[in-house]
């Protein structure tokens, strides 16, 4: 994989299809090489490939992605969510079926996780080699409403459209910063959740959303602070009214997930003076498990040194031991009576809003990345050698990377854990839970 500095940040294209529709034969005819194997039959190995193509005046990667739509005749379980994280990682999707074939159920499973990518995505009707069956061989797929372009690559037919909805739709700045974090609140009850909330929001604020709040179950309060915007995501469960006692546990404790899945960054609250418990690490454990920017805020600082002497240092203790598998977590101390560390509170959101925006251009990311595998490199996989080629960023926040090896599976648990710290420590990412996912390649 040649790295060209002026691609660094090139979007990236992804092919995708079942096997044997011609993705390969595209992805020849448009990097103008012979590096995809083009099959006779379904069935042969496949693997990841990508190419910078220079084209009609924009450039990109090209990405045939053979291995990871391959699974027998089964969109399987595994192969989806693989799918799916892959496609996070691109600009723009082309997807490829068989005109001569039609539509199968695993096209249909491939146009609908294309779609929940919400990436610009083109449907290609391949294999259409008479001309006046192009009408007939797309009828079948205008169901999706998505641009259609029917084809025969054989015959060089459909190829420069293709090219032309590419350049078209091609992001001039790929994996733009969205502004304004969404932030939610959770803990445990009566450690100050709904107090925080006002503070941050204003009494005025909580009137409003009152009112507003009766019947909604979910309401959203924008507020400004030190210039920069933010949303605080379902504020309704912390106001005073909203809580019933048989809720209580529940709904304080944790967010409904869908307001979990709508948050950048998580502020899981403690009472400071009691340190965090094992209800805490669980909830800890889902805000981990959806990927989010998290800060432990312990509350209650004002009563901290008369209930625990030296309480800070005591309570960061009980966060190394409580949260053993996050220990890097970020830790403020606030008191929502006084007012006492909410400026902390903001320079940490602020610190978090910046790592989970990180991004690192992949020639810098893979000398690092080479340099540090050299020095350790990845235990042996049966007989084999892991070898990696190629290290990406995705466009998930947090920074999530994708490693190209030749035996993915051969990446133990413990050998991820070694380049996540290390990433973490070369780019000042402490806190925040950073993924990288493997997969095969063979070149
Ligand atoms: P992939 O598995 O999706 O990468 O598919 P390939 O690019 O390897 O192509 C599979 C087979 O379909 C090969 O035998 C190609 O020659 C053939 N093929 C590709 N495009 C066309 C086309 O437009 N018309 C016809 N008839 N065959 C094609
Ligand atoms: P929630 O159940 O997590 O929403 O907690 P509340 O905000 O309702 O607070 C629970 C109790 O703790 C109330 O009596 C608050 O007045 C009190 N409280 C909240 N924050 C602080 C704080 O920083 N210091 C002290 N001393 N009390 C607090």
């Amino acid at each position: 994989m040649s790295l060209n500095p002026k691609t660094d940040f090139a979007s990236k294209v992804a092919i995708i299809g079942r096997p044997n529709v011609g993705k390969s034969t595209l992805f020849n005819i448009v990097t103008e090489t012979r590096k995809a194997v083009v099959k006779d039959q379904a069935g042969v190995t496949r693997d990841i490939i990508i190419e910078p193509v220079d084209i009609w005046g924009k450039q990109f990667d090209l990405i045939d992605t053979g291995g990871i739509t391959e699974a027998g005749d089964l969109f399987s379980k595994l192969i989806k969510e693989q799918v799916t994280e892959f496609l996070h990682s691109v600009d723009l999707i082309v997807a490829v079926m068989d005109g001569r074939v039609g539509l199968v159920p695993e096209d249909r499973d491939i146009i609908r996780v294309a779609k929940q990518a919400g990436k610009p995505f083109l449907l290609v009707i391949n294999k259409v080699d008479k001309a006046q069956e192009e009408e007939i061989a797309k009828a079948d797929f205008y169901e999706f409403g998505v641009d259609i372009v029917s084809a025969s690559f054989e015959q060089r037919r459909g190829v420069g459209d293709i090219i032309e909805w590419i350049t078209k739709n091609i992001p001039e700045n790929p994996g733009t910063v969205k502004e304004g974090m969404n932030i939610t609140i959770v803990g445990k009850p009566n450690v100050g959740k709904s107090s925080i909330c006002n503070l941050l929001l204003g009494v005025n604020r909580m009137l409003v959303s009152d009112v507003a709040g009766t019947t909604i179950d979910s309401v959203d309060s924008p507020f400004v602070y030190n210039g920069r915007k933010y949303t605080l995501v379902d504020t309704a469960g912390l106001r005073k009214s909203a809580k019933r006692e048989e809720d209580l546990e529940i709904i304080s404790a944790f967010k409904s997930h869908e307001a979990l899945r709508r948050s950048d960054i998580v502020l899981l609250m403690v009472d400071g003076t009691i340190g965090p418990t094992d209800q805490d690490a669980r909830i800890m454990q889902s805000i981990l498990e959806d990927h989010k920017g998290v800060i432990v805020v312990a509350n209650k600082s004002d009563l901290g040194n008369k209930e625990v002497p030296e309480y800070r240092k005591t309570f960061r203790e009980q966060v190394e031991r409580v949260f053993h598998f996050f220990k890097d977590v970020h830790v403020v101390f606030t008191s929502a009576k006084t007012g006492n560390g909410i400026e902390d509170l903001f320079e940490t959101i602020e610190k978090v809003t910046d790592q989970i925006n990180f991004r690192v251009p992949t020639s810098e990311l893979n000398d690092f990345f080479f340099e540090t595998i050299r020095k350790a490199p990845a235990p042996v996989y049966g007989t084999n050698n892991v070898k990696f080629y190629y290290v990406t960023q995705t466009y998930q926040k947090p920074p999530a990377f994708i490693a190209f090896a030749n035996h993915p599976d051969g990446v133990t648990n413990s050998y991820r854990r070694f380049l996540v710290k290390n990433i973490k420590e070369r780019w000042d990412l402490h806190g925040l839970p950073i993924r990288i996912f493997c997969m095969k390649s063979r070149k």
